[in-house]
């Protein structure tokens, strides 16, 4: 077997891979990426199932800060981008940047192994190659590995089974077909009320009642893009500032005061207001207790049930939608319709908390209460986050110990960047990383910026190998745990808990520290990478095939 030598091998060509792509080109290193998709842009590739769009604002909070041209030259259509407008972005990225060169496209990465004698890995695609590198970069997606059900009999559908993050290709027509979606989550959400404008019938299967907030996506205007433009440095600034020190937590929002300085009724015109204007903001712009104080949360829990009882027509409709989790301790969703949607003829709901599925048979879902005919099945059941694509990837580090089995009960990690006996392999927006509850785009910069300057410190020096220790990982977990402890997240089932998936070990994984979390990374490395060993260098190992 052929073997090809780089520097440098890059897992995934989305936003993050790009980026990794490009930074450790700039350093002067030989860089190969490889994706499974025919395309670059990860998960706005795989995810063109109708409705899917960005939830943070566009611009600036959605896109790449480091090249100012971009910037410049880039005009976001919507206030919050369609797929298609951010698959399209981050293709002109990888043709402003020449990228395409040093990426292999329809190849999946089967297996990655790393060798103590050379300090190099090894992976090998699903085409045959096998590809060496010193350093192995894991931009594989926190939201890529679909969460496909385990429902009886599903392999027996005999219409199309479509899963939101797998769409398929061609487009998919549902004039005049009883389509049912599995799933009510941010894609469930996005979907439903595009899909029951064409369909015949939807039949909605809900396991969890979800609260979503009015996206009010509009048009940007260009003097809205000429003030981010003008404003760029300051608005950069503000993405990357640390929360001050009595607010702890970056997502913990601010409206500038407490929610006990204002009256219930005042309280309630401050909800009535962020609800009319939509968007995140409403987490955002919201109480600093929201997301910390059970009282303040059920406060603003209630009056989401309330605007589903205003919008929803039938009482028992409306019961069914009615959430019962802390607000905003699972993925905030936003909306275009979707509750409004339960007011057309043409849509059920179908609550499997009452009412469970037994299985899914050639012609529909029958649940406890009888068969639903369907001809087209949505599958809008998310993914195996934040771990899945690692877990799939299964690296074989250190005497062939396997990432499966150490993340068997606990996702240890140091700094959500490495993980001990895989010594030079890096992730991006892996578990411990502020990753899905930060700006995504910006984070696989910031990661990748500190990944390459400890690669970089590693040359000047003569090192073959870092990695952590296992006692840095202990305190990590313990760290990122002592954050989301301070606030409601974690009492909450939900993805980034790993509760979505049978078996997953129940790990809150997610660092809630936003810039905080970049700025702690920054001192491990300025005070001489405390918690990593460096092992100096042994051989190239780009030798010999
Ligand atoms: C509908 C939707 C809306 C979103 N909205 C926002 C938002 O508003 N703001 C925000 O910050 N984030 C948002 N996100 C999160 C989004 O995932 C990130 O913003 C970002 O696109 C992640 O980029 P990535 O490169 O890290 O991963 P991905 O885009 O997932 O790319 C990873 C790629 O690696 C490939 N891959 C994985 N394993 C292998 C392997 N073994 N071999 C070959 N290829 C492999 C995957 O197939 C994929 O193509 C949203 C996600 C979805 C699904």
């Amino acid at each position: 077997m052929r073997t090809e030598h780089y520097d440098v091998v890059v897992i995934g060509a989305g936003v993050s891979g790009l980026y990794a792509l490009h930074h450790f080109r700039e350093l002067g290193m030989s860089v190969r990426a490889y994706d499974d998709a025919p395309t670059v842009g990860g998960t706005w590739w795989h995810n063109r199932y109708p409705g899917a769009r960005v939830d943070g604002p566009s611009a600036p909070l959605y896109g790449y800060t480091f090249s100012r041209e971009l910037i410049e030259e880039w005009d976001w259509p919507e206030t919050q981008a369609a797929q298609s407008d951010v698959l399209a972005y981050v293709q002109h990225v990888a043709d402003r940047f020449d990228l395409h060169r040093d990426i292999q496209l329809e190849t999946w990465i089967q297996a990655a192994r790393y060798d103590e004698s050379t300090q190099r890995w090894t992976v090998e695609t699903d085409g045959g190659t096998r590809i060496s590198a010193q350093f192995l970069i894991c931009a594989v997606g926190a939201l890529s590995t679909p969460n496909e059900p385990d429902i009886p009999g599903i392999d027996t559908f005999a219409g199309a089974c479509l899963h939101t993050g797998s769409w398929p290709e061609e487009p998919v027509s549902f004039a005049g077909k009883r389509v049912g979606v599995i799933g009510t989550g941010s894609s469930g959400v996005q979907s439903i009320p595009e899909i029951a404008k064409e369909a015949e019938h939807v039949t909605v299967f809900q396991r969890t009642p979800q609260y979503t907030i009015p996206a009010r996506n509009r048009p940007l205007e260009p003097e809205e893009l000429e003030a981010v433009r003008t404003n760029w440095d300051k608005l950069l600034e503000g993405m990357k500032r640390p929360p001050p020190p009595d607010r702890p937590l970056a997502i913990q929002p601010g409206i500038g005061h407490s929610a006990y300085d204002d009256t219930p009724e005042e309280r309630r015109a401050v909800y009535e207001k962020l609800w009319e204007i939509g968007t995140l903001g409403f987490v955002a712009n919201n109480y600093p207790e929201l997301l910390v104080n059970e009282e303040i949360n059920l406060e603003v829990s209630a009056f989401i049930q309330g605007k589903i009882r205003e919008i929803v027509e039938d009482p028992e409709t409306a019961d069914k939608l009615m959430p019962d989790h802390f607000y905003g301790t699972k993925r905030p969703i936003l909306d275009d319709g979707y509750y409004e949607t339960y007011n057309r003829d043409n849509v059920t709901l179908v609550d499997l908390r009452q009412d469970p599925i037994e299985e899914v048979t050639a012609t529909g879902v029958r649940t406890a209460s009888g068969e639903h005919p369907i001809d087209i099945l949505v599958l809008a059941t998310g993914f195996d986050a934040i771990t899945g694509s690692m877990l799939r990837l299964d690296p074989k580090g250190r005497g062939g110990v396997s990432l499966k089995d150490k993340w068997s009960s606990r996702f240890h990690n140091y700094l959500g960047l490495m993980v001990s006996e895989f010594p030079n392999l890096f992730m991006i927006h892996g578990p411990g990383t502020p990753g899905v509850l930060y700006l995504m785009p910006l984070g696989a910069e910031l990661e990748t910026q500190w990944i390459a300057d400890c690669v970089t410190r590693m040359r000047e020096q003569g090192m073959g190998a870092v990695e952590p220790t296992h006692d840095a990982e202990l305190a990590w977990d313990r760290e990122v745990n002592a954050i989301a402890e301070k606030t409601l997240f974690p009492r909450t089932d939900s993805w980034y808990t790993g509760a979505n998936i049978p078996g997953k070990p129940r790990h809150f994984s997610v660092h809630l520290g936003g810039p905080t979390y970049f700025h702690r990374i920054a001192a491990v490395a300025d005070e001489g990478y405390e918690g990593f060993m460096f092992e100096g260098e042994r051989s190239t190992g780009a030798a010999s095939d």
